[in-house]
């Protein structure tokens, strides 16, 4: 038997942030060699939220720079823009029929999306934002998919989908599992549960260090934490789940120091923003490579779309004869 699949994908909205990396990218690099990879720019999902698309290409690159740098290896595995494969949208109708709106309306993320984003209707292609995640998994048979917190209600939706479909037409798409990380839900830097960037909350991977202090400078503490030596509840501060994350063995002496009132936030703001640094340098060293080598970035697109067009092709022929479509 072959490896197992995994199919992973972001929108291109512009250069990535940590939650980015905590929730997906660290477990795609993580998984790369263990499974067969197959990395979707889900660029027709941006007009969920954007209709704009005058930077979707630049997007784009950004998030494929940032990708790269953070060590995906696009020799083993695709890179690839959903709108170059035209197979998703084939599939993504299929999937509309088999769904009922009822249970998309249900979405716990795409409510939460409601109401952070302030959307008071909502389109008919953003509710049916799941179906087309849907399809763009099953395009390629993946069996396990990466994803924060908020997408394990899609990836739920997908495996409906998946029975579904094999009920109706025969057996052909497995039923995938969504891989959560540690950090699956990185809090962002005014409190909100979720860092995101429409919430303007983000430490960028490309940010320079001094970028990252004043940042981290400005982040939300615990509130009852108001004087230097006030005691301090970690359990309810953001840089102390960053600390667990880009810090982890200070993390008992932070905890003692901010209960006891020893330690006060501008000091561990400043000890957190280092180890945050420390963490992008090599990073950011690759990104800098990449930028001036963008011809090199748009050959690893092109080459990746004619590997994922073929892969697709493969899968609609199956969908199409089980179907007596063909
Ligand atoms: P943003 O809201 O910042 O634009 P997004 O949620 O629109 O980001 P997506 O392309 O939908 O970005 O998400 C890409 C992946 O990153 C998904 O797997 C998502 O779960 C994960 N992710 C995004 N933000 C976070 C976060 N704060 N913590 C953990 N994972 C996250
Ligand atoms: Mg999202």
């Amino acid at each position: 038997m072959g490896k197992k699949r995994i199919l992973s994908g972001m929108r291109p909205t512009g250069k990535l942030h940590i939650g980015h990396y905590t929730g997906a990218l660290e477990n795609w690099i993580k998984y790369q060699g263990e499974y067969e990879n197959f990395h979707l720019i889900a660029d027709y999902h941006v007009l969920t939220t954007n209709l704009d698309t005058s930077e979707i290409y630049d997007n784009t690159i950004e998030m494929v720079i940032d990708w790269l740098a953070a060590g995906l290896n696009p020799g083993e595995s695709p890179i690839f823009r959903q709108s170059q494969v035209k197979e998703h949208t084939e599939l993504y109708l299929i999937f509309a029929m088999l769904i009922t709106a009822a249970r998309l309306e249900r979405n716990p993320t795409v409510k939460d999306q409601v109401r952070d984003l302030k959307i008071e209707n909502i389109t008919y292609g953003h509710l049916g934002y799941p179906v087309l995640q849907a399809a763009d998994i099953l395009l390629y048979k993946g069996n396990a998919v990466p994803v924060g917190e908020d997408q394990v209600p899609h990836v739920e939706i997908t495996r409906e989908i998946a029975r579904r479909f094999n009920n109706q037409y025969g057996k052909i798409f497995p039923e995938p599992e969504p891989l959560l990380s540690k950090f699956a839900r990185l809090p962002g830097l005014d409190g909100n549960a979720k860092m995101s960037k429409s919430l303007n909350n983000t430490i960028l991977l490309s940010d320079a260090p001094d970028e990252v202090n004043k940042k981290l400078r400005k982040a939300v503490t615990d509130p009852q934490k108001i004087r230097r030596n006030d005691p301090g509840r970690p359990e309810v501060c953001l840089v102390f789940t960053y600390h667990q994350k880009f810090n982890p063995t200070e993390v008992p002496e932070i905890e003692k120091g901010c209960r006891s009132g020893a330690l006060g936030c501008v000091d561990c703001k400043l000890k957190c923003a280092a180890k945050i640094n420390e963490f992008l340098a090599p990073f950011i060293e690759k990104r800098n490579y990449y930028e001036s080598h963008i011809d090199e970035v748009k050959d690893i697109l092109a080459d990746g779309e004619k590997r994922a067009k073929e892969e697709a092709r493969k899968t609609m022929s199956e969908v199409h004869k089980a179907m007596n479509l063909g």
